[in-house]
């Protein structure tokens, strides 16, 4: 980083000022993490000059024989982590493993059912602004009206009724588990390939915190940068190795060129520390961290869509205090808090403007916070959103944050030099 410093300090003051900005900061976005230096060391390193079109053992070029054992040992691992009997490590992004997915098992205009974004689904689950709903015929399910959780028989209704060839599970803003024999019934009833895009939950999977989609599901996906801790990318794991071969097809030539070898360095580096026994307490603590920010948080009378969690987020309904996930955000933003506005369920507000507010408790439990501090937490978003217009109260929430950070401090070995 020296270096950068000296050859380019535009972009050497902007790290240094991201750097600032994540120790500052109580990171609350659910889908964010902060990875080890090990796992910077390897995404930052020579592996980013090499070109390796294919897979180990049988590339387009030549001088991939150090790749090649990266890339093994980060597929080796993922299988290990998830007891998968394939895996391709390649996937830029979840949805770029997601879109493999849908060439390997689709034609344009099949039908594909998944989850509605405004009750927690993803985008690439058929959003018709995304390409899984531009080419295919896009069915959506969503939770129940009731108990704001999935519901199997009215899913199985939907399915029934629409009769996709690919039935998803697995969502970017849902609290509970999943239940995915639930969902192998389902598909197998309607003759469905399932996929469960576990994004969020992988790290719970990984470390028995959450039932694992393999034994249920054709093909699983996930992001390796959420609660797996990894470097950003995807990954794609199925337990039927001939599907394997054509989902590898999928990502190479399918759909992407050549494999960032850098990033699958880092994602072995991220799976060897996953296996390790401190992420599965690790997980364990992301848990009981969740439930004790939903606990402060409704009992100091916020509302949390389904009444609360069983992984790592929660959805704030802002409904009952009147206020908007728009508003909700620039509040905690205020006081170096950062979350997202979300919509929830049956949200009668537009997707900019929502009535949530996702929590996720991934990140600031990797800086060493334990339910104490997650309940302090709690105290301080009530403290906000309760009294948006008392500038005392933003003030003393102010100075809980800073305290909250400086007591676990954020990569304390890393500097970023700044140019003179
Ligand atoms: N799938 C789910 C369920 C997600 O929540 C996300 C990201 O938030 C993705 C896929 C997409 O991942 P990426 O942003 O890496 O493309």
């Amino acid at each position: 980083l020296d270096f950068l410093a000296e050859t380019d300090p535009a972009i050497a003051t902007i790290i240094q000022q991201e750097l600032q900005r994540q120790r500052d900061h109580l990171e609350l976005i659910a889908s964010e993490n902060f990875t080890s230096a090990a796992v910077m060391a390897a995404q930052g390193s020579v592996l980013t000059n090499k070109y390796a079109e294919g897979l180990p053992g049988k590339r387009y070029y030549g001088g991939c024989e150090f790749v090649d054992h990266a890339e093994a040992i980060a597929i080796d691992r993922a299988k290990q982590l998830f007891g998968a009997a394939h895996a391709n490590v390649q996937p830029h992004s979840g949805a770029q493993a997601n879109f493999a997915v849908f060439l390997s098992l689709l034609e344009p205009g099949d039908t594909i059912m998944g989850m509605d974004l405004s009750h927690g689904g993803h985008l690439t689950h058929g959003s018709p602004v995304n390409v899984s709903g531009k080419w295919f015929k896009a069915q959506h399910y969503g939770v129940s009206a009731e108990t704001e959780q999935l519901d199997y028989d009215q899913i199985r209704d939907l399915a029934l009724q629409h009769r996709p060839k690919l039935l998803i599970c697995g969502y970017s803003a849902y609290p509970r588990v999943i239940q995915f024999d639930k969902f192998r019934a389902i598909a197998d009833e309607v003759g469905a390939y399932l996929l469960a895009d576990v994004a969020h939950i992988a790290g719970l999977i990984a470390t028995g915190h959450h039932p694992s989609p393999i034994p249920y599901c054709d093909v699983v996906t996930t992001t390796t940068h959420k609660t797996l801790r990894g470097p950003r990318g995807g990954l794609i794991l199925t337990r039927d190795a001939d599907l394997g071969k054509k989902l590898d097809k999928a990502v190479f030539p399918g759909s992407q060129g050549g494999p960032l070898e850098h990033v699958i360095a880092a994602k072995a580096v991220a799976f060897g520390e996953a296996l390790k026994p401190e992420f599965k307490a690790y997980s364990g603590q992301v848990i009981e961290n969740a439930r004790a920010l939903a606990a402060q948080l409704q009992a100091r009378g916020l509302k949390t869509v389904s009444g609360g969690t069983d992984n790592h987020l929660m959805l704030v309904d802002l409904r009952s205090i009147s206020m908007t996930g728009k508003l909700a955000d620039q509040l905690v933003s205020g006081i170096n808090i950062t979350a997202n506005k979300n919509t929830v369920p049956f949200d009668p507000e537009s997707p900019f403007v929502t009535s949530g507010l996702r929590l996720g408790s991934p990140a600031m439990t990797t800086r060493g916070m334990g339910q104490a501090e997650f309940t302090e937490i709690g105290s301080i978003i009530a403290d906000r959103l309760l009294s948006p217009d008392d500038a005392a109260v933003t003030q003393d929430c102010r100075q809980r944050v800073a305290q909250l950070c400086s007591r676990f401090p954020l990569y304390p070995h890393l500097s970023v030099p700044v140019p003179a």
